[in-house]
């Protein structure tokens, strides 16, 4: 678990908007974009991500805008104590990080009192698609891709501590977790977001 002192969550804090009203509007590079769950609750919105898709009470989904997408336009690691959002491990140059806020407490089998919910999951892939057709990012498997991708190819794919999951199972099961489900779910993402760009 992060620690959150001093870290604004409150969705109020930050620009949001309706799902269905916002598109992406600052240009410039970017070259890849990686999909999240932030592990905490539906409501607390993160700036370790660029964008982040949250249940408001009262006001249903929100795309939340808790990080300046122009921070993460350059090579991160040439000057790292400069900001930028940190949402996965060396890959932040040139990258969004946009996240379903869910799956506080959630194990592979058990997704407990946050879950995913396919309504989360559609408008993930709305904010991708949209995201990716703004700055021309090809939706396939070298661009777009989930954490749990990312950490397969980086070896800390499961579900330890410092292991990442996420997204690697859209609804519970009670089988164990394999690595072959990280890339389906990667693939099944990229394929709603295919569609939902005709939207
Ligand atoms: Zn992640």
């Amino acid at each position: 678990m992060a620690d959150l002192t001093g870290i604004e969550t409150r969705i109020q804090a930050y620009p949001h908007w309706p799902i269905e009203a916002w598109r992406p509007d600052v240009p410039g590079r970017i070259d890849r974009i990686y999909t999240h769950w932030s592990a905490y609750d539906h409501e607390k919105v993160f700036p370790a991500y660029h964008f982040c898709v949250a249940i408001k009470p009262g006001a249903g989904i929100v795309v939340v805008n808790t990080h300046d997408v122009r921070e993460n336009m350059r090579n991160v690691y040439e000057a790292p104590d400069l900001p930028y959002a940190a949402h996965t491990r060396n890959r932040n140059s040139y990258a969004l990080g946009i996240s379903i806020m869910a799956m506080q407490g959630a194990t592979p089998q058990d997704f407990g009192d946050y879950p995913l919910t396919e309504p989360l999951i559609d408008a993930l892939c709305l904010v991708g698609a949209r995201l990716a057709a703004f700055y021309n990012v090809p939706i396939d498997a070298d661009h777009i891709m989930s954490h749990a991708e990312a950490a397969l190819i980086d070896g800390y794919y499961g579900t330890a501590e410092t292991e990442r999951w996420d997204i690697a199972r859209l609804r519970p099961s009670p089988l164990p977790l394999e690595p072959h489900e990280g890339i389906d779910v990667g693939e099944e993402l990229r394929t709603r977001m295919r569609r939902a760009i005709a939207l």
